[in-house]
């Protein structure tokens, strides 16, 4: 079980960014969301998504130390300040149990440097917590995550060079919404 848990949310500030970073969750592999302040737009938006494009997506909203207090795996806090992520994916990926990922908004709080299991940095350059995390699950995965399926899917895409071509799952039939 994979989860992101996304600390300093501001209701006012940071849904579109918040929503990103539950929609770079579900799309690179990620089981679950935790989010720190209760936001229902967000519920709604990820139900919205996951009705249509299948999965088992979860949101949740929980306070971090609350989540964390019980929480029994490897916690890995993405941040500039910590190592390469480089250096620590192996060890993260053959950890055994859970993994918790944690992103922040703005200044994180001390106790979160503490309590991670690895600090890691994503380059030592500031960018923002949607890079961060979409690079950090796709080394984790090595790609793989772009192969995975959606149960229950009310549709889906059909590659194609130009154009948009959905496919209706349950129905077999296919529009061209262009
Ligand atoms: N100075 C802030 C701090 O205390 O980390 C940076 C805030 S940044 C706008 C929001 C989040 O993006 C950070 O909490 C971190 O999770 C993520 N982030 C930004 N740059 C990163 C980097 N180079 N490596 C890893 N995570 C990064």
């Amino acid at each position: 079980m994979i989860t992101v848990l996304r600390i300093g949310h501001r209701p006012q500030r940071d849904k579109r960014i918040t929503t990103h970073v539950a929609l770079v969750a579900r799309a690179f592999g990620a089981d679950r969301i935790v989010i720190s302040e209760d936001d229902e737009r967000i519920r709604d938006t990820i139900a919205s998504v996951v009705r249509s494009w299948g999965g088992s997506f979860s949101v949740e909203f929980k306070s971090w130390r609350s989540f964390l207090s019980t929480f029994d795996g490897t916690v890995v806090h993405l941040t500039m300040y910590g190592v390469p992520f480089e250096e620590a994916m192996d060890e993260v990926r053959d950890a055994p149990g859970d993994l918790c990922i944690v992103v922040g908004a703005e200044k994180v709080p001390p106790e979160i440097y503490q309590r991670a299991t690895h600090n890691l940095a994503v380059g030592n350059q500031p960018h923002s917590e949607v890079s961060a995390l979409a690079l950090f699950l796709d080394r984790y995965f090595k790609g793989a995550e772009f192969s995975r399926r959606y149960p229950g899917a009310q549709m889906r895409i059909e590659p194609c060079a130009r154009g948009k071509n959905v496919v209706g799952v349950n129905n077999g039939g296919a529009h061209d919404d262009t």
